[in-house]
């Protein structure tokens, strides 16, 4: 027996599968209640070579959701006790955690020993920069966002589907002003955006399921649905960062 035994009776893993989950190369961008569900997930699975971006340390405010740490936690540098976590859970994983704000210095030089990326910040802060880093280095994004109970996620594969900038609701602007406000946000909603995240990072690896790509999936907790809306692509416009048409969806009716 060994621990990946349930994963290898499923028939889109398998033995082969489970060798390909062991030897993919996740990079995990943020460390807090979307973050920490990612990494328990993929670590679960068995994926041999995670890395962990954060700066930031623990909070008695972020309890609520980022289950992973605890009271002991307080004041230390979450990538330093999700490190921790990872070697006691699952000593099978080489996990390297990076202690830092991302910029555009850094960003090249970590996101060239990934092959896919999850982006699991919970403000909108870097996801311009993580974007536009992605799409001229190549490699595929998979992103999230939270707000109240609901869930956005979309993977991006650049120059084959929109990246972020595509959609006209990105935006520097907005960004800025969502990085000055405390949000609420509950652990059900981010396990619930987190969870689909692993999903997208397991279909990756297998090459197996059906991607979350070109259109959004939008999940809202409290009202128990999940959608994919309908999508616009303008004819003169085109994004900035990868050249296709920009996209645009309408807003999703509470
Ligand atoms: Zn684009």
């Amino acid at each position: 027996m060994d621990r990946y035994d349930r994963n290898k009776l499923l028939d889109f893993i398998g033995e082969s599968g489970q060798e390909k989950i062991s030897s993919a190369r996740v990079l995990i961008l943020g460390v807090g209640g979307v973050g920490t569900n990612v990494l328990m997930n993929l670590a679960a699975l068995g994926v041999g070579h995670i890395g962990i971006v954060d700066y930031d340390t623990v909070n008695i405010t972020n309890l609520n959701r980022q289950i992973l740490y605890d009271m002991n936690s307080i004041g230390k540098y979450k990538v330093e006790i999700a490190k921790d976590w990872v070697i006691k859970f699952n000593p099978d994983i080489d996990i390297e955690a990076y202690c830092l704000k991302l910029d555009s210095d850094n960003c090249e030089e970590i996101f060239k020993n990934y092959d896919i990326l999850v982006d699991a910040f919970d403000s909108h802060s870097s996801v311009d920069l993580i974007n536009r880093v992605s799409v001229k280095m190549n490699k595929i994004l998979i992103h999230a966002a939270v707000s109240k109970a609901k869930g956005v996620i979309m993977t991006t594969i650049p120059f084959e589907t929109p990246c972020l900038r595509c959609f006209l609701n990105i935006n520097e602007e907005e960004e800025k002003e969502n990085e000055t406000k405390p949000s609420g946000a509950i652990s059900p909603t981010v396990s619930m955006v987190a969870s689909f995240q692993a999903f997208e990072v397991l279909k990756l690896i297998l090459n197996q399921g059906v991607l979350i790509k070109k259109e959004p999936l939008i999940i809202d907790g409290l009202l128990g649905v999940a959608i994919r809306p309908k999508i616009y692509i303008s004819e003169k416009q085109f994004c900035p960062v990868c050249g296709l048409p920009l996209h645009s969806f309408e807003a999703f009716e509470e």
